[in-house]
């Protein structure tokens, strides 16, 4: 019998560059350099934008223009799914005030990390999730549901995929349709993906399910190509890698648009991104930043180059 891989013709990547990698990097980010960046990613293709977080300026102050941020840009954003993570419900109403119809809401996966996190347990998060949960409903407003050190933690180690089930299903209790799964701390691996996600669609078929790699140990794209073979259809990502701390020596961001970009396209698999738009722009959010950027695209370039172009060699195998 013939055996292939089974993958998804199509793929949304949500950049998350503008929340997670902006909030990774300590000295403030002036308004029109995000604005200039947010206007960059728009004109690649991206179809999906995670733009800011409402937290508390006092939390993170890298964000807290995230009201003029918005409001400036988001009519510009025409064709493109832009979301917000809020973390309470003053965040909720800042973000819909401003303009945002799409919000996330974000719990961790332990005590340990939530209480480093949100000073808060995961049951005190979920209950302070319930006030975000009836304004969403109220004002008919599209809602996701995040769960970070959904595969590990740094301080209680892997977790139990019986943890998960607990946790999505009181996301489904609320109504919540469309579930993050964050490796916040890139310490998931292919097979664990893949049986989490197996244990996760079998529980609650009707749920959606959407996939954030970072990339520290460097099995985010293959954690995405076990999560593809299990059907999974979205995945965020940051320009340039951007995420994480890039000031400290090993600390990684996300997996970055363009290699995750990149492999999709070299498997045939449509993201109606433009490669080469992405890689400039990965280019340009590096030297506007002043970060050295993380990501092969940056260093080697795509393999399209030099396949697409070899003057007597074979193309790519379909
Ligand atoms: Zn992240």
């Amino acid at each position: 019998m013939e055996k292939k891989l089974t993958l998804p013709e199509r793929v949304t990547i949500c950049e998350v560059a503008p929340r997670d990698g902006f909030q990774s990097i300590n000295e403030f980010i002036p308004t029109e350099n995000k604005l200039e960046i947010i206007r960059k990613l728009a004109a690649t293709g991206i179809t999906s934008l995670e733009i800011t977080s409402f937290v508390h300026p006092r939390a993170i102050p890298q964000l807290k223009d995230a009201e003029e941020v918005v409001r400036t840009v988001i009519n510009e954003l025409d064709g493109i799914d832009v979301r917000a993570l809020v973390p309470n419900l003053r965040g909720a109403e800042r973000a819909f005030g401003a303009g945002v119809r799409k919000l996330k809401t974000m719990l961790s996966a332990t005590d340990s990390h939530s209480l480093s996190n949100a000073n808060a347990t995961v049951k005190d998060s979920q209950e302070k999730q319930a006030p975000i949960f009836e304004y969403v409903a109220r004002e008919n407003i599209e809602v996701m549901g995040s769960i970070s050190v959904a595969f590990g933690c740094p301080f209680e180690g892997l977790v139990p995929v019986e943890r998960l089930v607990e946790i999505v299903g009181r996301y489904d209790a609320a109504d919540v349709r469309e579930i993050s799964l964050a490796d916040t701390t890139g310490m998931a691996q292919p097979k664990q993906v893949f049986d989490t996600l197996e244990v996760l669609k079998t529980e609650f078929p009707h749920i959606t399910y959407s996939m954030h790699f970072h990339n520290t140990r460097g099995m985010a794209l293959a954690n995405t190509l076990a999560a593809l073979q299990q059907g999974v259809t979205l995945y965020d990502s940051s320009i340039a890698g951007l995420g994480g701390c890039p000031y400290a020596p090993g600390a990684t961001g996300n997996v970055s648009t363009e290699d995750l970009a990149h492999m999709l396209a070299e498997m045939d698999i449509e993201t109606g991104t433009d490669l080469e738009a992405l890689i400039a722009a990965a280019k340009d959010v590096r030297d506007l930043l002043g970060v050295p950027g993380d990501s092969y695209m940056l260093k080697a370039g795509p393999s399209c180059r030099l396949h697409e172009e070899a003057p007597t060699g074979q193309k790519k195998v379909k």
